[in-house]
């Protein structure tokens, strides 16, 4: 059969919704291609981070755990047996995997001290040290004991709060545990917006 470049891609376009002008389906073909991509990968479940919706995500991981093997994320689709999206994904979350395989991704922390115009890489202990140093000397300044009518609040006032959607129950209770005990009131989630 001589086929042209137009057939071709008709055929292909067609072929997808079960008919050929070959007569036979190339469907199982399509759905073959598919299944290749994940066939190997392990299923991790997990939540869109980008808005309130909260969608659920099934992430697909290539690598097989062995020491040295770094996992390889190569496909993230919206989980069907999840109650609030049932598989589907807006743009923003259908792009997920850009999100974590990405070159410009930031592995380690950044801080731009005041003045500077660039960022510089700063080590885990470092930066956890410099928060706390902060943390302390906020809370230190901006603690208020008694309001203006002199009723006792014990309220730290230069201090916010706010977790994401992909937050846990778990950590919500430890943050919110923790705030409070600093005398923070100003606590807020993105999953509320
Ligand atoms: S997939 Fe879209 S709607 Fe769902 S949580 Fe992500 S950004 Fe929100």
């Amino acid at each position: 059969m001589d086929v042209s470049r137009r057939m071709f891609l008709k055929t292909t376009v067609i072929g997808g919704a079960g008919v050929t002008v070959f007569g036979f389906s190339l469907a199982p073909v399509y759905a073959q291609t598919q299944g290749l991509k994940i066939a190997r990968t392990t299923e991790t479940r997990s939540t869109c981070p980008y808005c309130s919706v909260s969608c659920g995500v099934i992430i697909h991981t290539l690598g097989d755990k062995a020491k040295n093997v770094i996992p390889q994320v190569v496909h993230v689709e919206g989980d069907p047996d999840h109650p609030i999206n049932r598989g589907t994904l807006c743009p923003k979350g259908a792009s997920l995997e850009q999100d974590i395989v990405n070159e410009r991704r930031l592995l380690k922390p950044q801080v731009r001290r005041p003045g500077a115009t660039d960022w510089e890489d700063i080590s885990w202990d470092q930066a956890y040290s410099e928060i706390a140093q902060k943390v302390k000397k906020t809370r230190d300044d901006t603690f208020v004991e008694k309001d203006a009518a002199g009723h006792t609040v014990n309220r730290c006032e230069g201090m916010a709060f706010t977790g994401g959607c992909t937050d846990t129950n778990e950590f919500n209770y430890l943050v919110v545990k923790s705030m409070r005990s600093l005398g923070v009131c100003y606590l807020e989630n993105q999953a509320r917006v």
